[in-house]
């Protein structure tokens, strides 16, 4: 069955050198690897059988593949195929077509999704005229990715050597065009091609490099590693809306403090957060930053759930309380300065990184509730346990105070009114009357360690 996209391909590919000589195609039979049907999640299977079975080529690639070989669980299944999207879209009635940058399918399987690629082409060989679909900026930024291409093209055309791994269930060979399993045996993350070409394409790929080795725990190999630093800077390029998704994915796979030392080594944090990296400077301590993502790392471990607002919140602290700092150093009082501070801070930080709306409001209730919760007379802290924050706040509390930056006790309290019945908690409250709101500090703080006003 010969197809459209065979022909364009050969009408944009006339060139007979291929683009990358070095790599040559290799195939692992299956009994030379540890990739087993069982692995593979239904849905995939699916979806590859049927798009093979409509006389489609359909391989599992990405992350499937490379966690597998690891002896790791996927997170999820990617499948790259040489059926176009639209092909793809009519063989499942369960399917999306998405994206602008890449069209892609998404095949929806109850809360499982299954990301189907059209095979793509490699830049280098596209005709200047040709090659509109496919077009960098002068940074060297690529800004549509839309050539479809054969396997090995597609191969050439990801990010790392371990990543441009196919697995073909129909028989059950691994194809490899890059060294790809020479390097997952070495533990290392290569690019495929030149790095600094590749980051100036996509300056994403430098995040997913920190990404992939705090995950897999791998080296990042010294070529592929070398450009880093010096063209970081080029993530100020990339839209708020995808460095968001990608933050979310760096804080939210379990790594989070490694991933955070990784960026801090790599100087890759300026161009996310740029306001807490210079209150890092400045002498902010990241303390709960650390805290903050350990934390959220051991609840993952544990299954539980992480949000984005908590994780943002800690991210942002330290440029929250230089903001509030600099504020009461003025002489603004400490509560209408928290609610500036909060505001100039996050106004800042979305021009380089998007924060939805659902996100950054539970945010600042977070950090406000942090002046709140110091304030428990009365009927105070029966408002406040109302608060549909208020149990992030608590984490939140409770983080602060684990990175010694609020003395201990005020977590405690709050653990324990919490676990108390109604007597109980009457009796805390009175506790708390006979010794007043005001006598409770011990002198002065610095305006950073301040609970309230
Ligand atoms: P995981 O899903 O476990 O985070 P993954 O490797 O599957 O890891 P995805 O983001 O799901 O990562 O992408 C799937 C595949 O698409 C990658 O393995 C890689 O081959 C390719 N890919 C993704 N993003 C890029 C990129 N920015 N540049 C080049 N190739 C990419
Ligand atoms: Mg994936």
């Amino acid at each position: 069955m010969l197809r459209n996209i065979q022909k364009k391909v050969r009408a944009l590919f006339p060139s007979k050198a291929p683009a990358r000589p070095v790599y040559q195609r290799q195939e692992i039979p299956r009994d030379q690897h540890n990739v087993s049907r069982s692995m593979i999640s239904e849905p995939a299977k699916k979806v590859l059988n049927r798009l093979n079975k409509a006389g489609f080529e359909a391989y599992l690639v990405g992350g499937g593949v490379r966690d597998i070989l690891l002896g790791e669980q996927p997170k999820d299944f990617d499948i790259a195929t040489d059926a176009t999207p639209e092909e793809v879209h009519e063989l499942f009635r369960n399917s999306r077509l998405i994206g602008r940058r890449f069209r892609i399918v998404h095949v929806l399987f109850g809360r499982e999704v299954i990301e189907v690629t059209t095979f793509r082409g490699n830049a280098d060989n596209v005709d200047a005229d040709d090659g509109d679909d496919r077009k960098t900026n002068e940074h060297g930024l690529l800004l549509r990715d839309n050539v479809y291409g054969n396997q090995e093209e597609d191969a050439l055309r990801r990010d790392f050597t371990v990543n441009a791994l196919y697995y073909c269930i129909r028989d059950f060979t691994v194809v490899d065009y890059a060294g790809g399993v020479d390097d997952l045996h070495n533990r290392q993350l290569r690019l495929i091609g030149d790095p600094e070409t590749r980051y100036r394409e996509d300056p994403v790929r430098m995040l997913r490099a920190v990404r992939f080795a705090a995950k897999l725990d791998f080296a990042i190999e010294p070529v592929t590693e070398a450009p880093i630093r010096e063209l970081a800077p080029l993530l100020t390029h990339i839209p708020p809306a995808r460095l968001f998704e990608e933050v979310l994915k760096l804080f939210s796979a379990g790594y989070g403090e490694t991933t955070w030392h990784l960026l801090q080594q790599y100087d890759l944090l300026a161009p996310l957060f740029p306001e807490t990296v210079r209150a890092i400077d400045e002498g902010q301590p990241d303390e709960l930053i650390v805290k903050a993502l350990q934390n959220t790392d051991d609840r993952l471990r544990q299954g539980k759930s992480v949000t984005p607002y908590f994780m943002f919140a800690a991210l942002l602290w330290p440029a929250l309380q230089a903001e509030w700092q600099r504020r009461q150093d003025n002489g603004e009082p400490a509560q209408p300065a928290l609610h500036q501070s909060i505001g100039k801070v996050i106004g800042r930080q979305v021009q380089a990184i998007s924060i939805p709306k659902r996100f950054s409001g539970p945010m600042k209730e977070i950090w406000e509730l942090q002046m709140r919760l110091p304030r428990r007379q009365g009927k105070r802290a029966y408002a406040i346990m109302e608060h549909p924050r208020f149990r992030a706040a608590y984490d939140f509390l409770l983080v602060r105070e684990a990175a010694g930056e609020i003395e201990p006790g005020l977590g405690q309290w709050w653990t324990d009114f919490q676990a108390a019945d109604d007597r109980e908690r009457e009796r805390m409250l009175s506790q708390l009357g006979q010794q007043g709101p005001r006598k409770r500090r011990r002198g002065r703080k610095p305006a950073s360690q301040r609970q309230d006003g």
